[in-house]
């Protein structure tokens, strides 16, 4: 339920009203919006009465939250949710660019694109270093030392880090070094790591499940905000469909959708969602053309001999010449990049 208070109330009233509905087992979570504070009670909370609450002092009015999702939605927060990572304010009207090699593999791989996707106007650096492979016999990554690399190559061109973390047991230790936790589509559904990021300090970078629905999206995102890591952006990554001629079928749909149904920033990475070179610089400037808020997208500066995922990766001219082209599709729209 939605719990909107009087406007002006102080803050003891507020903690007040926020213990008495704990009390019912419900978990709380606050937001403010134009100078209201409005209090989202979640939970089971089969046998509370509602109309009672509605007449407690203080309580100006008492909503339902829409089903199923409720703390991401714009019901309970209406406005955007802004996230800041370095120099990044992902959700604002500044796009987030995200690039990088699909897996860090070594020192100088890891500098040489950093510099070249720093120069191009990246400010958020990807790498995984914990990779999750269909085949058991292909690159896994290089764990820790991928994520050590990964940080200093960074931090030498100014830019923050996202990697992906696929075991909740490893969320400590990829937190020490990333800006950014990235739950990949293949642990959407993750429930256990789903909870573990959800105590972390750091954003989550949620990306869509192969084969999930936008409300599944939606639902795990919930489970992460429900956890108190209000911090989350969504990523639209391509579903599985009957096409072949694309490795997914990116669904740029869904950024319309979920603008509308939640506050959380969404991004793009036409990567994955196309698997082929030729075909990522259209994809990203149609995502960002439908609103999207951001791209996160592979970039080696020799994708035949790359590790993983060379076939999708631009080389460092290429994302160069599509961030311009970002920024005049940004202007168009308001935003910068
Ligand atoms: C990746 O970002 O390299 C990755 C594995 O992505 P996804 O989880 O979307 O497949
Ligand atoms: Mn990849």
């Amino acid at each position: 339920m939605l719990v909107l208070l009087e406007r002006g109330l102080g803050e003891s009233s507020i903690g007040d009203i926020a213990t008495r509905l704990r009390m019912f087992g419900l978990s709380i979570h606050r937001t403010d919006h134009g100078g209201q504070a409005r209090i989202g009670a979640v939970g089971e909370n089969a046998g509370v009465d509602w109309g009672a609450v509605r007449a407690w002092p203080g309580v100006a009015s008492v909503e339902k939250l829409p089903a199923p999702f409720k703390l991401v939605s714009r019901a309970f927060h209406p406005h955007d949710t802004i996230i800041s990572v370095g120099r990044c304010a992902i959700g604002s009207r500044q796009l987030a660019i995200m690039a990088g090699p699909c897996s860090v593999e070594g020192e100088e791989q890891a500098f040489t694109i950093a510099a070249a996707v720093a120069r191009a106007g990246a400010t958020i650096m990807r790498g995984g270093a914990y990779k999750p492979r269909t085949s058991p016999y292909s690159f896994q990554g290089l764990g820790e030392e991928g994520l050590k690399l990964l940080r200093r190559a960074a931090d030498a061109n100014g830019l923050a880090v996202v990697s992906e973390v696929m075991d909740s047991q490893h969320v400590p230790l990829v937190a020490r070094y990333a800006d950014i936790l990235q739950v990949g589509a293949r642990n959407m559904q993750n429930y256990a790591l789903l909870k573990e990021v959800g105590h972390a300090e750091k954003p989550v970078l949620l990306k869509r499940g192969l084969a999930a629905t936008i409300e599944e999206w939606l639902m795990s995102a919930e489970h992460i905000v429900s956890q108190g890591n209000t911090q989350v952006v969504l990523c639209e990554r391509g579903i599985r469909t009957f096409e072949t001629y694309t490795r997914n079928t990116l669904d740029l749909n869904a950024i319309p959708v979920v603008k509308e149904l939640s506050h959380l920033p969404v991004i793009v990475d036409p990567s994955h969602g196309t698997g082929i070179r030729n075909k990522v610089g259209p994809m990203a400037r149609a995502s960002i053309a439908a609103g999207a808020d951001g791209l996160i997208v592979e970039v080696h500066h020799d994708p035949d001999h790359a590790l993983s995922d060379g076939a999708q990766s631009l080389y460092p001219e290429q994302f160069e010449e599509l961030v311009g082209q970002i920024r005049t599709i940004a202007g168009v729209l308001g935003r910068t990049a």
